[in-house]
């Protein structure tokens, strides 16, 4: 998990990526402008900054100046080159041109966070272990097969452990909205993943709702 630091001026769109980048496991706090940003950026240690150029007060290059070092990701609104070399050549790790997709922007956020070192490579829950960077899962050191959906639906419980996911949910971020195969699917998976991987116990069933990963913190 990560601290990210958003801000963007439209409300709409802070509101969709803190959303989205809340459901891939990171905490967001939300600036509207660039003089909050600026406090925020005071107050806090953020580990990664998802910045808008164009802001009321100072500009998403002025904010990043103070951000003393915090890797950030531009937001553009032009498509024009200069904007995109500005923040490249003052240190931005990555940019995205406006409108983007969501998934863009998360697969952006985890690359920039890998590269500073601020993502989980691996996770373990008894004697499970998951390689994030191979996508591979070990038992008791053994390499298991698992199948793409089931590795990806694991990683998910994993980047969202301890929270309650609806089979919906589950559905939409695994298999995509345009998939028409029915929550049972999920549930099939789940019981594949409870039994290869030994994860009876946390792997929980919300009644009424669908699945949680219980992990310690
Ligand atoms: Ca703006």
């Amino acid at each position: 998990m990560a601290e990210i630091l958003i801000v963007e001026d439209e409300f709409s769109i802070n509101e969709l990526i803190r959303k989205n980048l809340n459901l891939t496991g990171h905490h967001c706090t939300q600036a509207f402008d660039g003089l909050s940003a600026c406090r925020l950026l005071e107050n806090g240690k953020f580990d990664l900054l998802v910045l808008d150029i164009m802001l009321p007060g100072l500009d998403g290059y002025q904010v990043f100046e103070r951000a003393s070092g915090t890797p950030a990701i531009f937001l553009t609104a032009k498509s024009g080159l200069t904007d995109k070399l500005k923040g490249l050549a003052m240190g931005a790790d990555d940019y995205l041109t406006k409108p983007f997709q969501m998934l863009e922007l998360a697969a952006r956020v985890e690359a920039v966070l890998r590269r500073t070192k601020k993502v989980e490579t691996e996770f373990m829950l008894g004697d499970m272990k998951c390689d994030f960077d191979r996508h591979q899962v070990f038992l008791k050191g053994t390499a298991v097969e698992c199948t793409p959906k089931e590795y990806e639906l694991l990683e998910v419980l994993i980047r969202n452990r301890n929270i309650a996911l609806s089979r919906e949910k589950l559905l939409d971020m695994v298999w995509g909205y345009d998939f028409d195969g029915g929550t049972r699917t999920v549930d099939v998976h789940i019981q594949r993943l409870r039994h290869k991987l030994h994860l009876e116990n946390h792997i929980k069933t919300v009644y009424k709702l669908g699945y949680r990963l219980e992990a310690q913190k």
